[in-house]
């Protein structure tokens, strides 16, 4: 089946921005879209996966191991390194994994046979979502309405990069390394605070109001329904372009530098917005990291840190009357644009020229 393409979906500048830099760097933590119905959540996790470079997994493994890194490997492929040398690889492109909203805390983190244990003295485990979700995008609808204790146990995998499982003494572990993208819809009841807090982004989209971009919406709908062959391969070199920049990202994000400045621009910002905890001031220097990679910069600028602070401080604010958070908010974007010279776009990841304006559709 051919997915709706990334680069086609109009506007959202934010959500793409957050969710293209969880797929460069997924230690990040996560994000969570807030926003109505229709409003393009699901297809744009969908999109994102579907556009990531090809990955190499080990095969037959069901937690997708990396052959090409040796310490994050599972006990099986360990074991089998050791006996047969080589493993066997394979290319893959990135999972959509969907999380049910009925998933109980067994089926997310998998199961170890106990029984078995006992009476055989042999080790299985049962592979859970978690297992699935390995290097690959985790997407969770409606969040709000999972089990409290389950979303806990993914945020703290997609923290750990590691699922450990622990049952009467005896314990399995195994990489649990991914993008995780939660959605909600706030009129159908909140997220408890504790938990919000952890989502390292979070977006709040809302339906677009502008006219002309509506109509791209309605018409870029119609051409994929019509026929999604011709019209992923009228957005197929833009696609192919962001997964390159995507790959290219990855390489470089582990050389890119920050300076003792850098750290207290940050520390400035999140004391300015008055920030409880320091998991903003982390999230806000892993954010800028990924968008400078995503650049091809060595370096992280003011305006990187300026545009992780727009997805990181959102829902770790301090209740306050709205209109003082908004005005916080239109004070940070004043400065990105003085950082701008008045333009605020992501080129990169904004659509190019809408190619069915031409044909006069
Ligand atoms: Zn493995």
């Amino acid at each position: 089946m051919i997915i709706f393409p990334f680069a086609a979906i109009v506007g959202q500048e934010k959500m793409k921005r957050a969710l293209v830099l969880n797929a460069i760097s997924p230690q990040i933590g996560g994000v969570l879209i807030r926003g109505e119905r229709g409003t393009a959540k699901s297809t744009a996790a969908r999109a994102l996966a579907a556009l990531l470079p090809e990955i190499d997994v080990v095969e037959g493994c069901p937690f997708s191991c990396d052959p090409d890194l040796p310490e994050t490997l599972c006990d099986d492929c360990r074991a089998k390194l050791v006996t047969e040398r080589v493993l066997p690889r394979l290319k893959r492109r990135t999972q959509f994994v969907d999380l049910p909203v009925s998933a109980t805390e067994d089926r997310v983190v998998g199961t170890l046979d106990i029984e078995r244990a006992i009476k055989k003295g042999e080790r299985h485990f049962e592979p859970g979502v978690l297992a699935a979700a390995n290097r690959s995008l985790l997407y969770v609808d409606e969040v709000n309405l999972l089990d409290d204790h389950v979303v806990d146990l993914l945020l703290d995998s997609a923290a750990m990069g590691v699922n450990v499982v622990e049952r009467e003494g005896i314990s399995f572990s195994h990489p649990a390394q991914f993008i995780l993208v939660g959605t909600m819809n706030p009129e159908e009841g909140e997220l408890r605070p504790q938990l919000l807090d952890r989502f390292a982004l979070c977006v709040e989209i809302k339906g677009i109001l502008e006219a002309g971009q509506r109509v791209d919406i309605v018409r870029r709908r119609i051409a994929y329904e019509q026929d999604p062959v011709a019209f992923y391969a009228e957005w197929e070199a833009p696609e192919q372009a962001l997964s390159r920049c995507i790959e290219q990202a990855r390489l470089l994000l582990p050389e890119i530098k920050y300076t003792e400045g850098d750290l207290f621009t940050i520390a400035e910002l999140t004391a300015e917005f008055e920030v409880d905890g320091h998991r903003a001031d982390l999230v806000i220097l892993k954010a800028a990291l990924a968008q400078a990679a995503f650049e091809g910069r060595q370096t992280i600028t003011h305006r990187d840190i300026l545009l992780a602070a727009e997805l990181a401080l959102p829902h770790r604010l301090k209740k306050k009357p709205f209109q003082e958070t908004q005005l916080q908010f239109e004070r940070l974007e004043q400065r990105l644009e003085m950082n701008e010279n008045g333009a605020v776009v992501d080129t990169a990841v904004q659509a190019p020229p809408d190619p069915l304006k031409k044909t006069g559709f």
